[in-house]
């Protein structure tokens, strides 16, 4: 007896497999599109009902090559995902019988790690050029930004008159110490100059805290943020 849903799927999944591999013999292989058709079939990441799958749906001997040939192919992604820790896509078993076709999870794969950071934009320009010596006060200034406490990649528009090259971004409290740097070099966007980089503030106290900018000719310039 199954004894989870997804046991039940697995049942049915074999018993229909079974009927394929029963249901159609062509020992003559009348109309069959060649192992080349098959194996690219039996690579598809998602179901495609199009002629090829109706053929080797509807063919014994096709579905025996192409059980085969998914096996190798889902054994070989398996590898790329371990090699990469990235799941390339669900892997899904399929088999069709009298016009009706299951899909189910044919293979249980890890979930994906959180390696995409949210992009928030931050646009300095409002706030004036770049200035060559540090400003005081920063915190009487408006904020820049509110961040969320969370890994991020922030892309920041410089302010018109910015240098081109390589900056370094600080994250400072309020006492201008810094708790996080990082550095990036200038792109562009549309004319403006931006600076894309990964801050991870899930390990940041919420408060207000001052994003520094010193740029490639030794300016420095400060934003107020808020980290919530
Ligand atoms: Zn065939």
């Amino acid at each position: 007896m199954p004894e989870t849903p997804e046991d039940l799927s697995n049942e049915i999944q074999d018993l229909l497999q079974q009927a394929v591999l029963k249901s159609y013999p062509n020992p003559e292989r009348k109309g069959c599109p060649g192992e080349h058709v098959v194996r690219e079939v039996a690579a598809r990441l998602r179901p495609i009902q199009d002629e090829p799958w109706e053929h080797v749906s509807h063919c014994s001997p096709c579905f025996k090559e192409f059980l085969e040939l998914r096996q190798v192919a889902m054994a070989a992604r398996k590898r790329l995902v371990r090699r990469n820790r990235l799941v390339l896509a669900s892997v899904v078993m399929v088999a069709g019988i009298g016009g009706v076709v299951f899909w189910t999870g044919g293979t249980r794969l890890p979930a994906p790690p959180t390696t995409v950071a949210a992009v928030i934009n931050v646009d300095l320009r409002p706030f004036g050029p770049a200035r060559s010596e540090v400003e005081a006060a920063p915190q009487s200034k408006p904020l820049a930004a509110t961040l969320d406490r969370k890994a991020v990649r922030l892309v920041l528009s410089l302010p018109v008159g910015s240098d081109e090259g390589k900056y370094e971004v600080r994250v400072m409290d309020s006492e201008l110490h810094a708790v996080m740097t990082n550095t990036a070099s200038t792109a562009f966007a549309d004319h403006v100059a931006t600076l894309s980089v990964a801050f991870d503030f899930s390990r940041l106290a919420a408060g207000s805290y001052v994003l520094g900018v010193h740029g490639p000719d030794g300016s420095w310039r400060t934003y107020p943020v808020a980290i919530r």
